[in-house]
């Protein structure tokens, strides 16, 4: 199967239709982060006692962890509407100043890799979020002017998978941040129990904890496996999902049972292999596996560091003893002579 199938964080058409079935849309249905949600309940519940908007938000992670899903639970708990866009279509700043006078008081604004917004745009947001205006121009060429617009108060949620790229005043103006951590396999479990109930998939408390144990910590992938392995369960099976169906189902898929797919797998043993454990740089090893360097750091590493099969060090990444055992290596012997 290939990999862009598990883990591509843009969903296909008929995945989109999928993924607004299943998708969570109250915070008590969001089963897991349970840190950000205690914090996101006492926040909702203050701003609507004193009739406020929702601060700004940050929101960090992997892909697929539920950032898009919650957003807009936000919305739904505050009864307001919500608009999405994303850094890279949003080209000009008129663009921006388009969606953010349209916004009613108290909606949400959710941008999407926001630290992809180009620097003019940018600009443009910081007086929207401190001060509620934008800057307007009229007309063209010598003859052109700039007018301040207010904005009804609004609400910014902004996603991202790389906080370290956004700008320290994009930042600052945030009023909180919510980082997102993988999910444990019970967790999933609790995911992909709701999913399969809502998809009226039969299916056992042990198939959705295999499922969930492979599906590297991240709500998108147990959701897209879910789906494949009810497929397998109904033409290899009785259409129920037993641990021993969902190990087979996922056999086929090549997920091995520590969730990892043929990308994780060769990025870890060329690392080992061609690079004699590292340290490697990220835009070497992406040449030698044929991966973008952005879908190495952004997908692949975070899960393979998580699990502790590569660590990032000032040189460059290097594959751990664990990862070495996992393939039925020997790790190498440190100068010292002691296993490092
Ligand atoms: P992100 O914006 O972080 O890339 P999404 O919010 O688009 O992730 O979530 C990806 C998929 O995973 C969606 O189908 C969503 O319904 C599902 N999902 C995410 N988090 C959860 C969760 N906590 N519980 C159930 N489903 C979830």
């Amino acid at each position: 199967m290939p990999k862009d199938d598990i883990i591509n964080p843009v969903p296909m058409e008929d995945d989109a239709a999928y993924d607004d079935q299943i998708r969570p849309q109250r915070l008590q249905d969001f089963p897991g982060q349970d840190p950000i949600k205690e914090k996101l309940l006492i926040t909702i519940q203050a701003a609507k006692q004193r009739k406020e908007p929702l601060d700004h938000l940050l929101l960090s992670g992997p892909p697929g962890l539920g950032k898009t899903t919650l957003a807009r639970i936000l919305a739904n708990e505050m009864g307001v509407d919500i608009k999405q866009t994303a850094g890279p279509v949003v080209e000009r700043q008129a663009d921006l100043s388009a969606i953010l006078t349209s916004l009613e008081e108290f909606d949400i604004l959710f941008i999407d890799e926001i630290h992809r917004l180009n620097h003019a745009v940018e600009e443009t947001l910081y007086s929207a979020m401190e001060d509620f205006e934008v800057d307007i121009m009229l007309g063209k060429g010598p003859t052109a002017r700039s007018m301040k617009i207010g904005l009804k108060p609004f609400t910014l949620i902004g996603a991202t998978t790389r906080t370290g790229l956004l700008t320290p005043p994009l930042r600052a103006r945030f009023g909180d941040t919510c980082r997102f951590d993988f999910y444990s396999p019970r967790e999933l479990q609790q995911i992909v129990l709701r999913a399969a109930r809502i998809l009226e998939a039969p299916i056992e408390q042990e198939g959705a904890l295999e499922v969930a144990a492979r599906s590297r910590g991240t709500a998108r992938v147990a959701n897209r496996l879910l789906r494949r392995v009810r497929d397998y369960a109904q033409v290899k099976g009785d259409g129920v999902i037993t641990r021993e169906v969902a190990d087979a189902a996922l056999r086929m898929l090549r997920i091995d049972e520590l969730g990892l797919d043929d990308m994780d797998k060769q990025i870890v043993q060329t690392v080992i292999e061609k690079f004699s454990g590292g340290p490697v740089g990220l835009s070497s090893l992406a040449v030698a596996v044929g991966e973008e360097r952005q879908t190495l750091e952004e997908v692949h590493e975070p899960y393979l560091i998580q699990i502790g099969f590569l660590k990032r060090t000032p040189q460059g990444r290097m594959a751990t003893p664990r990862a070495y055992k996992h393939f039925g290596l020997r790790p190498p012997a440190t100068p010292q002579g002691e296993l490092f």
